[in-house]
């Protein structure tokens, strides 16, 4: 039966209880993975920032080697001696030592005087920059050449110019080029993560060296700009790719070098990790969910499993409940089926003592000696009937009977035999009243009476004559008799309708009377009578 209810079902509050179990885990796990993402940043910035002061320190050791070499070129004697051909051959020597790059020495015009990438003697190119020359002839002090184009190959080039300073004058600019592919080469080979982006960036932001695509980027304005400190930005690279980028100057130089990993990189990584992390925390609520309900409808199923059997109580029948998976509802199970057991109990001996009751009733009605109705019992009798009777009109018969000579039987025979006398005649009588609705009591003493509900008096005195011989059929022997030498008996019999107005004392004096006349006119007969006023007697 199903109960209509606001409250919730044990499965849903085991759900509920499974998502209050998850929520801390879903807050945690994303909390963790917030606190992991910034920490992978952290540390993808940390090893950015480290590659990049590694590569800085390695075109400034390439910037310097080859200063330090042209400083060391720059007090050749061949110079003094105006051996330029001399000089070549050192210049040569040294750019060997540099691959690629190229040996120039130039007047303060900017012409050259020898250029190690050409023969000695070919014509030679101006150098570009004079402006650059200038500062160095005015300063004296080396100076780096940002980003330039060979004036005889076309190359991208970066340079190095060191004066050569002989009794505290310029006299020359000794300059050595470097191609940027070769910078680029350097970055190759550096061992960066094959999706790490580095550059080298000259002092006017353009690209002078690049692990990938160098071809296309060098020459180009990087995108990010280097400044006199280190720094992690977001930058999209040239080629258009969004990138983290570290940034770190070369010492003492507007130089700098930019090392950058694809943001799809890192957000690949973090992805990774959150994708992990939420199909396991997403697994686990769906493990928990699912275990809830299976529970839920296993604590359900054993709890409505007590529905029935209290309802079954309720209907007073008795229970048996198989045992529960659950301890709570077996303790609910024990207890009902105590409850059961007692109410049976209460139901047996209710109905015990109704039974006792009614039998005590019965006893209370019952002659102990004849097992007839007693005189209690037939006064009760006797007035329903009447009253019965006055309401249909019908006949109402009554038979009064006594033995004859009885007290003489008992001085004779004993109290004893008297007794079974008794007792066999009320078994005749029974055995005549049979018909339903017929009553037969034992009056008092020796005498009996019978009520005959809608008997006219001819019955009535059919019933009185099968007792009375029935009576002297059973043949007990009685010497001390009248005539025949047996118990006999003598009867009274009185019907009639019960009129308005008359009582059932009326109708027992009239059959008493009847007796009366029995016993004056010899006994062993019957005296009848009908009941509307006076009686009249009619021996048998
Ligand atoms: P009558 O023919 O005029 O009826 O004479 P009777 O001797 O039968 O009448 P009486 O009234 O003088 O005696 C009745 C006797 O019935 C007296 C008593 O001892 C006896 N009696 C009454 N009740 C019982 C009983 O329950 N058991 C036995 N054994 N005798 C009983
Ligand atoms: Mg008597
Ligand atoms: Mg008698």
């Amino acid at each position: 039966m199903d109960v209509p209810s606001r409250s919730f079902s044990v499965r849903h509050w085991l759900i509920l209880l499974a998502a209050a179990c998850v929520l801390p885990v879903w807050i945690g796990a994303l909390w963790s993975l917030d606190r992991a993402a910034v920490a992978k940043r952290q540390l993808i910035e940390e090893n950015l920032l480290h590659s990049a002061r590694i590569l800085s320190r390695l075109l400034d050791g390439r910037l310097t080697a080859i200063r330090s070499a042209l400083v060391a070129l720059a007090t050749s004697p061949s110079i003094e001696s105006g051996d330029l051909e001399g000089f070549h051959r050192q210049a040569r020597q040294l750019a060997g030592d540099f691959p690629e790059a190229d040996i120039i020495l130039a007047d303060a015009d900017g012409a050259e005087l020898i250029n190690s990438y050409y023969s000695f003697g070919s014509t030679l190119p101006r150098r570009s920059r004079p402006d650059l020359i200038g500062e160095l002839f005015q300063t004296g002090k080396p100076i780096l050449r940002s980003h330039f184009r060979g004036a005889g190959t076309g190359r991208s080039l970066i340079g190095v110019d060191v004066p050569v300073i002989r009794n505290g004058k310029v006299l020359f600019d000794l300059g050595a080029s470097l191609p940027c592919l070769q910078l680029s080469a350097d970055l190759e080979r550096a061992g960066l993560p094959p999706s790490w982006i580095a550059a080298f960036i000259d002092g006017n932001g353009v690209i002078i060296g690049r692990n990938v695509d160098a071809g296309s980027a060098i020459g180009r304005p990087a995108m990010t700009a280097v400044g006199i400190s280190e720094q992690v930005f977001e930058s999209p690279t040239v080629t258009g790719t969004p990138t983290v980028v570290a940034v770190v100057p070369v010492a003492g130089t507007r130089w700098g070098v930019a090392v950058g990993v694809p943001k799809s990189d890192f957000d690949a990584e973090t992805a990774w990790w959150r994708n992990r992390v939420l199909l396991g925390i997403g697994g686990l609520t769906l493990f928990g969910t699912a275990a809830a309900l299976l529970i839920g409808i296993r604590i359900a199923k054993a709890i409505e499993a007590l529905v029935e059997p209290a309802a079954r109580i309720g209907r007073g029948e008795e229970i048996r409940i198989p045992g529960s998976p659950v301890a709570e509802t077996e303790r609910v199970a024990t207890a009902l089926s105590q409850a059961s057991a007692l109410l049976q109990k209460r139901r047996r001996d209710l109905e015990e003592s109704v039974l006792r009751e009614r039998l005590s009733r019965e006893l209370a009605a019952t002659d102990g000696l004849t097992g007839l109705a007693n005189r209690r019992r037939f006064d009760e009798m006797l007035a329903t009937e009447f009253m019965r009777h006055t309401r249909s009109g019908a006949d109402l018969a009554l038979l009064m009977m006594d033995v004859d000579h009885f007290k003489a039987f008992n001085d004779h025979y004993g109290h004893l035999a008297g007794d079974d006398c008794l007792r066999r005649i009320a078994r005749v009588i029974e055995a005549v009243v049979a018909r339903s609705g017929d009553f037969a009591a034992r009056y008092g003493g020796e005498e009996f009476a019978c009520i005959l509900p809608a008997t006219p008096l001819s019955g009535a005195r059919d019933i009185a004559e099968r007792i009375w011989r029935g009576v002297a059929l059973l043949d007990i022997p009685h010497v001390l008799s009248d005539a025949p030498a047996h118990v006999t008996i003598s009867l009274g019999v009185a019907s009639g309708p019960c009129r308005v107005g008359a009582s059932p004392l009326d109708l027992v004096a009239l059959a008493d009377r009847q007796l009366y006349l029995a016993k004056e006119s010899g006994r062993n007969r019957i005296a009848v009578a009908s009941f509307a006023g006076t009686g009249r007697a009619m021996e048998s």
